[in-house]
Order: structure tokens, then sequence, then C-alpha cells
């Protein structure tokens, strides 16, 4: 029942690899390589079944397609999935037995970090394989590159709204310290908005805003807190049926991947009058900045590339208003766009 999967259909290739030295087993989906070679990160989770991690990586696959398409880049979609307990392997021989496992695709998927896969992972994986990316002797740590895309997305999105993209005097709240939320509200103060912070780690909160002159807001209260702009740069599903109805905001726009619990909520928003930049187009600067690592070119190229990014966003969001539809209908209209433009290889399943 593979070939009739509805889920296997719409992928180019599935390829399973196992080693039983290592223990290795492994899965990597290869969506589309219309546009190039696929591209995605290999993560290692315990999945409760087969099945699950195959659903993952199919899934995955799939919104690695959209994201390099919107991200105008010369890149198909592929993701990898390494079935097991992170804490109970010997690392070293399993990711070399992957990186062989890689190497045979011959370029047809480019690997690089994801849930429980680290730089490190991927230097030992280099030295069987070429098609790595996010290896330390690469363009570094994509998050601030990420931020100053997310930046111009949001940008973008006050200009819809407001009719200027300057962020002097706009409130904005961003959910999640890490590395891209901190790089996203130093890039937001120095354009002047006022900014509230949230993380459920206090310690981060309380340094940053020791640091910034930013408010604070506890993690519970974050969606009813009344702004311009929240900005989801934590963890995903933030955007469900229990929390829209709190939102007091006219923009949705932040870095964390699946914003929304589910697809139907972007057109909820939709209907409450809030504008939702989608979440694999706005974030898209990290695959720029590893595309870059592995086509060639700089990190001060990969953040003028980001920045693009706001004006490819204003171009959906105005296809969404003219086609009186979602900016992520707009956005997943635009990558087909390019999809169909090009020439796509053969259907291999192995
Ligand atoms: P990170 O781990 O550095 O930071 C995440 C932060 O969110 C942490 O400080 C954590 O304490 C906080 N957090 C977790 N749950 C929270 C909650 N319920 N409420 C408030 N705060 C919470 O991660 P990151 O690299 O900054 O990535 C953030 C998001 O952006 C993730 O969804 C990630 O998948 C996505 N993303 C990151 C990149 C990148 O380049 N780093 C690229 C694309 C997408």
């Amino acid at each position: 029942m593979v070939f009739d999967s509805s889920d296997h259909s719409d992928h180019e290739q599935v390829s399973y690899f196992t080693d039983p030295e290592t223990g290795l087993q492994a899965i990597v989906a290869i969506h589309d390589t219309t546009l190039g070679p696929s591209l995605g990160g290999t993560r290692m989770l315990d999945y409760a079944s087969e099945d699950a991690a195959l659903e993952d990586v199919l899934r995955l696959s799939h919104a690695m397609t959209y994201k390099a398409a919107a991200a105008d880049l010369p890149l198909g979609g592929g993701k990898a999935v390494i079935l097991g307990d992170p804490d109970e392997i010997d690392r070293e021989s399993l990711f070399e037995a992957y990186g062989r496992a890689v190497d045979c695709l011959a370029g047809r998927y480019i690997t690089s970090v994801d849930v429980n896969s680290g730089v490190e992972d991927m230097d030992v994986i280099a030295r069987e394989t070429d098609h790595v990316v996010g290896t330390s002797d690469g363009l570094g740590d994509p998050s601030p590159i990420t931020a100053h895309g997310v930046f111009h997305g949001v940008r973008a999105c006050a200009e819809s709204v407001y009719g200027t993209r300057s962020m002097d005097g706009r409130d904005v709240v961003i959910q999640g310290l890490g590395k891209v939320g901190r790089s996203l509200a130093e890039e937001l103060l120095a354009d002047g908005a006022s900014v509230t912070v949230s993380d459920v780690n206090d310690d981060a909160v309380e340094a940053f805003a020791e640091e910034y002159d930013v408010e604070t807001v506890e993690p519970e209260s974050v969606y009813g807190q009344s702004c311009d702009v929240f900005a989801p740069c934590a963890v995903g599903g933030v955007v469900n049926d229990e929390t829209i109805p709190q939102l007091d905001c006219d923009i949705v726009a932040g870095g964390a991947n699946n914003i929304l619990a589910e697809r139907r909520h972007a057109a909820v928003l939709r209907e409450q009058d809030i504008l939702y930049a989608p979440d694999y187009v706005i974030n898209g600067a990290g695959l720029i900045t590893v595309a870059k690592e592995y086509l060639g070119g700089t990190r001060e190229e990969a953040y003028e590339e980001a920045a693009a990014l706001g004006d490819r966003l204003l171009e959906m969001i105005e296809l969404a208003d003219e086609r009186d539809t979602t900016v992520l209908d707009a956005a997943d209209a635009y990558a087909k766009n390019r999809i169909e433009g090009g020439e796509r290889t053969p259907t291999i399943l192995s």
C-alpha cells in the first residue's frame, strides 16, 4: 500500500536506511526537486511507531518544498528522521552511518540540523558526504538572520495595515526570548517600537529587561495583551481556538514554526481582521542562510536576502487581498506557481 497512499503519491522518493552495526534506522523523504536539490534537517526522535515516523517525515518534507519556493531559493523540499532514543545511541558511529546513507542519494537530498541533531553531528556526517550544511565551518548560527527576516516581515505587515513600515511607536509583544525572539526584540527596539517580552524562563526575561527598555508579561497572559503586533517566537500551535478570542492585536507575525494549530485558523484570524503572516514565509531566512552555505555565499548576502523577504510577503498580502483569501493561501499559490514553472524530475520511490 505504498504507491496508493495519498501521502506518498505526493513525494518523489521515500528511502529507508538501516545499519545493523550501529542500529541506524532512518527515513529520508524527498518531496519535490523541481526547483533544485531537496534540503531539510534530520530529526532524531524515539517515535511511538514506524508509521508515526513516516507521517512526520512526509509532512515535514512537504512543508520544506513550500518554504524553499516561497523564499525564492533554487531548492526543493526534503527531510529525514532517525528513529531512536538520542540518549541511548553511540552518536558518532550512528551519524557516520547516516552520512553514508545521505551520500548514496547523490545530492538529491542535503541534510542539516533539526530536533536532537546539532552542529557536531553535521561535522560527523561531513566526513562521509558533501551534502550537508550547518557544520562548524559553515556560515554559523542562522538565528539572527532568521530574526532579521522576521523583522522585515513585520514591517511589511505594518505597511499593509498602517500604511508605513516604520515601527516607531508600535507596540509589539514577543512570545519567546530565545535566539530568534531576542534578536527580533533588538531590531524592533532600534526601529522605535515599544516591546513587551514573555518567556517561560523567568531568568531570561529578567536578564533581558535589565539590559533593554522593555515591558514584560507573564506567559499565561501573553495572548490577551493589547498590542499592534503579536510575534510568536517560541513553540508551535499557539494560535488556536482557545487563544484567538483572547488576541487583541492587528497583526500576528513571528519566527516560530507551525504557529497555527490548524490551517483553518488562518481564515479565523482573517475573519477577525487580524493579518497573519504565514510562518514558513516570514521565518524563511533560516533556510536562506543554510542554502547560502551549500550553494556558496556569505552571511552578509544572507542578511540581504532576509531583508528582501519583506517585499515578497507584501506581494503575497496584496495577492490575498486581490483574491479575497488568506495570506496563507496566497503564499501557497506563490510557491506552487514557482514550482509549476519548473521541470519535475521523474518520480522515484525506493
Ligand atoms: P530557542 O530554543 O532559542 O528559544 C525558544 C524560547 O521560547 C526559549 O527561551 C523558551 O524558554 C521559550 N518558550 C518555550 N515555550 C514557551 C512558552 N509556552 N511561552 C513562552 N516562551 C516559551 O529557539 P529559537 O531558535 O529562538 O526558535 C524559536 C522558534 O523559531 C522555534 O519555533 C523554531 O522552530 C523557529 N525557527 C527558528 C529558526 C532559527 O534560525 N533559530 C529558523 C526558523 C524557525
